[in-house]
């Protein structure tokens, strides 16, 4: 007889996963706690727009979405950067076209939940809501559309219920998990900047759009439509101060008045959506004997500064899979291997994140920083082979989280040794670097 899993969580990475274990033969139930979202485009939930890079693409290649989400995607280059006065200036990314993907949260949900449904061995659960696992047993507790509540046995359970997921409450209040959960002092709205004539973009398509301003930003990814989402991430207290009409727009007149110029419903937007807050969740283990793991936002949920939270939890579905691949039907292995392979890769990504915050908020206007991003592509344009930036290293390659994480504070070292020794010219000579690139070794 074939494995049942229960899979708890049909966001971006429950659906995928099922799609991997589906191909792998095992019985799959995936539910989700909302309604089905095919049916309903408005129900796509957020409506705010994801970067897909190098690790999510890998995912989605091996079950042949990569080209087909690809072609609904837009290409973003580089940072646009947007003075108060309204100057602009561009940070590439990454050399040689390479570029992270802005693609719709919503579209991407609906695809994998429509591959999931082609499969036979996949039976999807909409209006379920997990209230409880009985992880011995096996068993998960839902309370159903009606308000009554059912039972599903399986051989094994996986948590991709998110940031707040129900199914690692349980693990929660079992003896030595750790558990934290922090809040950034920011939080986040979205807001538009539609589309002009005939669909026209009103600012450069293929950019990822800051407004840095040291103590809050706003930022804004391009969609297919001509039409911008912009997310503005402001202190908690400094959303609480723009309370009236008056305060907002002298709030964004002084602030980002290219954009406002925009924004024709800025008002209205500003105090029909929501104030949504950003958490980092970190836990161990993400795994209960042979019956449960945890996966995706449910074990790592991280600030979105890098954005990395989709591109991690898709690595994690391959990783799983590698497992399976291992080790057949030794459960209690797969999982261990798993949760040992991930857990410190999750770590560094959140930590990457945060750091980002810092960095796209603040650092990206200052002089020091700039003249280290320029050193550091000159590096990386000389010598491909021996210098990778931590941005490169994250977003577009597939080593560990945890090396980019680590690489980036050695080249960091080594970009202030060069500034330091005013060697900015010497950075050509391979002599002069030769004696310099066991810093970062
Ligand atoms: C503002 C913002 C911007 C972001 N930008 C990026 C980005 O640019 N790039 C990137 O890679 N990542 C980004 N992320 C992170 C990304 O959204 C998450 O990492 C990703 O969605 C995680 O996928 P998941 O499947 O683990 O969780 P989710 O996508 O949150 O899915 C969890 C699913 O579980 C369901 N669920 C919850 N509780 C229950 C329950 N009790 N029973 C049944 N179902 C339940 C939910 O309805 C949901 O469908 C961003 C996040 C935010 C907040």
């Amino acid at each position: 007889m074939s494995e049942k899993i229960n899979i708890i969580g049909g966001g971006l990475s429950g659906s995928l996963l099922a799609i991997y274990m589906a191909k792998r033969g095992f019985e799959i139930n995936l539910f989700e706690r909302r309604p089905d979202m095919r049916k309903n485009k408005m129900l796509a939930g957020k409506s705010i727009n994801l970067a897909l890079s190098t690790r999510g693409l890998r995912a989605l290649a091996k079950v042949g979405l990569d080209k087909e989400i690809l072609a609904d995607a837009i290409p973003m280059y580089g940072r646009m950067i947007h003075s108060k006065t309204g100057e602009l200036s561009f940070q590439p990314y990454g050399k040689d076209g390479q570029a992270i993907n802005s693609v719709s949260r919503g579209r991407l949900n609906i695809r994998l939940l429509e591959l999931a449904d082609e499969f036979k061995n996949i039976t999807l659960h909409f209006n379920t809501k997990c209230i409880d696992v009985d992880v011995d047993k096996s068993i998960a507790r839902f309370e159903m559309e009606d308000g009554s509540h059912q039972t599903f046995q399986s051989d094994r359970i996986i948590g991709t219920d998110g940031a707040f997921a129900a199914t690692r409450g349980k693990l929660q209040t079992s003896e030595r998990f750790n558990y934290s959960q922090s809040y950034l002092h920011v939080g986040y709205k979205e807001l538009i900047i539609p589309a002009g004539d005939s669909g026209a973009f009103m600012m450069k398509k293929n950019d990822l759009h800051i407004w840095p301003r040291g103590a809050f930003m706003m930022i804004a990814l391009p969609n297919p439509a001509g039409d911008f989402t912009c997310t503005l991430f402001l202190p908690f207290e400094l959303f609480d101060s723009l309370s009236t009409k008056e305060n907002v727009v002298k709030f964004f007149n002084d602030e980002f008045p290219d954009a406002v110029k925009m924004m024709p419903t800025l008002v209205d937007d500003f105090f029909a959506n929501p104030t949504s807050s950003l958490v980092t969740v970190r836990c161990y283990p993400w795994v209960k004997k042979d019956k449960l793991a945890l996966m995706g936002d449910a074990a790592h949920a991280v600030v979105p500064f890098y954005g990395q939270g989709m591109n991690c939890s898709f690595e994690d579905v391959i990783v799983m899979d590698e497992c399976i691949e291992k080790y057949g039907n030794d459960w209690n292995k797969i999982f261990d291997e798993y949760q040992k392979e991930r857990k410190p890769n999750a770590d560094a990504i959140a930590d990457l994140a945060i750091q980002n915050y810092y960095e796209m908020a603040d650092k990206v206007g200052d002089k020091h920083f700039l003249h280290k991003k320029f050193i550091e592509h000159e590096l990386s344009d000389l010598y491909p082979d021996k210098f990778k930036s931590q941005y490169e290293l994250t977003t577009f390659s597939l080593s560990p989280y945890k090396y980019a994480l680590d690489q980036g504070k050695k080249n960091d070292i080594l970009l202030e040794k060069i500034i330091a020794d005013k060697a900015e010219e010497k950075i050509k000579d391979a002599a002069y670097m030769e004696s310099l690139w066991k810093i970062i070794q």
